[in-house]
């Protein structure tokens, strides 16, 4: 179905990124909850129309692991990209929200980081992350881009799924990054590759570099490079392509830690491939393990609450 503005209903903010802002709605003519995401561009109607024609791909991007696309329209300068809604927010809002916290640390003494994730919880978000990015690949053949834990949304059921893929090659033209941002996700070929100005350098698995550090930050509760370079994006990129692979906290499986070692391999065509990731036995024991999900959010949403983190949205769906 075709969507429009006047069929919505403003509920509330859900979050602000680099590029616009991201609204619940209510679509009255469906009766569905949904985000809206706002980004502003520059752009003359003709390129704002291409826009739209590109993002129609998405509605072939269905899939257990992917954000359910419901359509997109322009206004102005404006283009509306409406989706799912998903309940629990994106995953850095739910185990730390990229900031060391100073109260999670006599909590768990961790160094000065938040909660941990349990390893089966841990596994089966990686899963699913990879599941996705294989789908992306195989059935509509593109890369994600930008895999990053706000990027990675999960609801109260405890399904976990992706968005923001590069899926329109003139939004992301459009978006082209002014700064790299102080906490980067990028492999790093990609980061040479840009400070070469060669963006060819970017494959597939770079995508893989990225879920690694997702994972990593996911279970620390925060950025996994050291604080000491979040000030300083030279000194982040340079930590990312010489320094040391972070790794994951100990108290993680033998298999876990290979498991993203093996993400985080500096040169890319070491790093494995999605059906090699899925059949790392540290993926492997997800397939018949029983993970309550919807308990472990559940949880880490009260823990977000006593935190202090604003709920994420005002009505509840
Ligand atoms: P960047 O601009 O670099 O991509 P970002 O991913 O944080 O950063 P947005 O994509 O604009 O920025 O999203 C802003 C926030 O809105 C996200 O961090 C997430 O918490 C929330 N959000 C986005 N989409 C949804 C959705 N479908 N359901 C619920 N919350 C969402
Ligand atoms: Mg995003």
């Amino acid at each position: 179905f075709k969507i429009n503005m006047d069929e919505m209903e403003i509920v509330g903010e859900l979050g602000k990124g680099n590029y616009g802002s991201v609204q619940q709605v209510y679509h009255r003519p469906s009766e569905i909850n949904m985000a809206m995401k706002e980004i502003r561009l520059e752009l003359d109607e003709s390129k704002l129309n291409g826009i739209i024609m590109e993002l129609d791909v998405l509605h072939r991007a269905v899939a257990p692991e992917i954000v359910e696309f419901y359509g997109a329209f322009t206004i102005e300068s404006c283009v509306y990209y409406c989706m799912e809604y998903m309940d629990a927010g994106s995953l850095d809002t739910l185990t730390g929200g990229g900031v060391p916290l100073a109260d999670a640390k006599a909590e768990e003494g961790e160094e000065g980081c938040a909660l941990r994730v349990p390893e089966p919880v841990l596994r089966r978000i990686t899963a699913a992350m990879v599941r996705g990015l294989k789908f992306l690949k195989d059935e509509l053949q593109i890369m994600h881009r930008d895999v990053k834990p706000t990027n990675v949304l999960i609801n109260k059921k405890g399904e976990v799924k992706l968005v923001d893929f590069g899926v329109s090659g003139q939004l992301e033209k459009s978006l082209a990054k002014t700064n790299i941002g102080c906490q980067s996700y990028m492999a790093p070929e990609r980061i040479k590759g840009e400070s070469q100005n060669q963006p060819s350098t970017y494959t597939v698995s770079s995508d893989v570099w990225s879920v690694g550090l997702s994972i990593i930050e996911l279970a620390k509760g925060c950025y996994p490079f050291p604080p000491e370079t979040f000030a300083n994006v030279f000194a982040q990129l340079q930590a990312i392509v010489y320094g040391p692979a972070p790794t994951l906290p100990p108290g993680y499986s033998a298999d876990a830690q290979d498991f993203v070692a093996k993400c985080l391999i500096k040169d890319a065509n070491g790093r494995p491939t999605y059906a090699q990731l899925l059949e790392h036995p540290f993926l492997a024991a997800d397939k018949d393990a029983e993970v309550d999900m919807a308990g472990w959010v559940a949880e880490a949403l009260e823990r977000r609450a006593a935190r202090g983190v604003k709920p994420l949205a005002m009505v509840e769906a």
